[in-house]
C-alpha cells in the first residue's frame, strides 16, 4: 500500500516542492507519494487530523498555516517553538511532531551558494512574517552583529523584535535588534554599514498582487551588500534584477527552498537526501513555470 506525504497550504498549485520531493523519494524507490493538499482556511484542522491515518507519514506546511498549525500538533521541536512557525510535520508513534527547516535551509543556502558567513555581519530584514521569523532567529543564532527589521505593519516587526530579545535573555546571543518603520525602506541611511539585505516579503512574487515590483529602488540598494531574495519565482526577481544593476551580489530563494526540503526529507525518511537530484529537478521545473 502506498504511503503519503502532503503539502498543506493555500494556494499550493504553484509550488514546486512536489516535484523535487518526489524525485528524491523515487531515487530511493520508496512507495511514497508526495501530494499537494490544497487546504482552505476552515479545513486546516481536518487536514491535519487526516495525517493520523496509517497511510500518511507527514507533511510540509506553507503559507498561510505555518503559525496556526502549532496548536494542532502533539509536540513542537525547540527551534520551531523559538521561531513560532512549523513547516514540517513528522508522524512518530502516532504523534504529530512539528519542526522548522526554513532556518536551516536559509543558512545552508547563504553559506553554500552565497558564500556568506553571517557571524559579526550587519543585516537588514524586509518583512516580519513566518519566513522573516525563521531568518531572524537563524541569523541571531549564527551571531550576526545586528538585525534591522522593517515591516509594513510596524506592530508585527516589534513583536518579532520582542521575541528575539526575549530569546537573548536566556542565551548568550548579543545581536543588536533595531526596528524601523516601513516608510524608511527607501532611505539610504537604512543600509549604512549593511552587509546583507534579505527580502522576506511577498513583493515581487509571481502570481501575487505585487508581481513585477521591488521593495527597494535602484538608488537605495547597497552595492557592497549581498541581496538575498527568498522569492524563487520569477528568477531573477525585480529586486535581484535591480541589485545586479547596482553592482551587489545576489542570491535567490531556490537553494533555500531545496535545502529546507532536504532537511524535511531526512526527517521523514531517515535517509540522506539526494541534494543534487533535488536541486536539478527544482531548476528544471522552475524553467517551465
Ligand atoms: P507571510 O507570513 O504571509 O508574510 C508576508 C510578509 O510580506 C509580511 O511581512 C507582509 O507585511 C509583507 N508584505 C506583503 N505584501 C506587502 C506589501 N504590499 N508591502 C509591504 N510588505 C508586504 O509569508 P512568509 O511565509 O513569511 O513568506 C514570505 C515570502 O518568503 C514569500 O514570498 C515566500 O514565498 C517566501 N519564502 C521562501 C522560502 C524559500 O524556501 N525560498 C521559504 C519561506 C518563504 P505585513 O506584516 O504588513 O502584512
Amino acid at each position: 500500500m502506498p504511503r503519503y506525504i502532503g503539502l498543506i497550504g493555500y494556494p499550493v498549485k504553484y509550488s514546486i516542492s512536489p516535484f523535487f520531493q518526489q524525485a528524491a523519494l523515487d531515487y530511493y524507490e520508496l512507495d511514497i507519494c508526495y501530494q499537494a493538499w490544497e487546504t482552505l482556511p476552515g479545513e486546516l484542522e481536518e487536514t491535519v487530523s487526516r495525517l493520523r491515518h496509517p497511510q500518511n507519514l507527514g507533511a510540509n506546511v506553507t503559507v498561510p498555516y505555518k503559525e496556526s498549525v502549532l496548536p494542532l500538533l502533539d509536540e513542537i521541536d525547540e527551534v520551531a517553538s523559538l521561531i513560532g512557525a512549523v513547516n514540517t510535520i513528522v508522524k512518530r508513534d502516532d504523534r504529530l511532531a512539528g519542526f522548522n527547516t526554513d532556518a536551516h535551509g536559509f543558512i545552508q543556502a547563504l553559506r553554500e551558494q552565497g558564500n556568506f558567513e553571517p557571524e559579526s555581519k550587519e543585516a537588514v530584514i524586509l518583512g516580519a512574517g513566518g519566513a522573516a521569523r525563521a531568518v531572524s532567529f537563524a541569523l541571531m543564532q549564527k551571531k550576526a552583529a545586528s538585525l534591522t527589521i522593517l515591516n509594513r505593519t510596524l506592530e508585527r516587526a516589534e513583536a518579532l523584535a520582542d521575541s528575539l530579545r526575549s530569546c537573548q535573555a536566556s542565551t548568550r546571543l548579543e545581536t543588536k535588534i533595531v526596528v524601523l518603520p516601513w516608510s524608511t525602506v527607501n532611505m539610504p541611511g537604512t543600509f549604512e554599514h549593511c552587509h546583507l539585505v534579505v527580502n522576506c516579503t511577498t513583493i515581487g512574487m509571481k502570481h501575487s498582487p505585487e508581481e513585477g515590483k521591488s521593495p527597494l529602488s535602484l538608488e537605495t540598494i547597497p552595492s557592497t551588500a549581498l541581496v538575498y531574495d527568498l522569492i524563487y519565482n520569477p528568477w531573477p526577481t525585480p529586486l535581484l534584477h535591480l541589485a545586479q544593476r547596482a553592482g551587489a551580489n545576489i542570491l535567490g530563494g531556490l537553494p533555500m527552498l531545496v535545502y529546507q526540503g532536504v532537511a524535511s526529507f531526512e526527517l521523514w525518511t531517515q535517509r540522506k537526501a539526494p541534494v543534487d537530484i533535488m536541486l536539478k529537478k527544482a531548476e528544471e521545473v522552475l524553467e517551465r513555470c
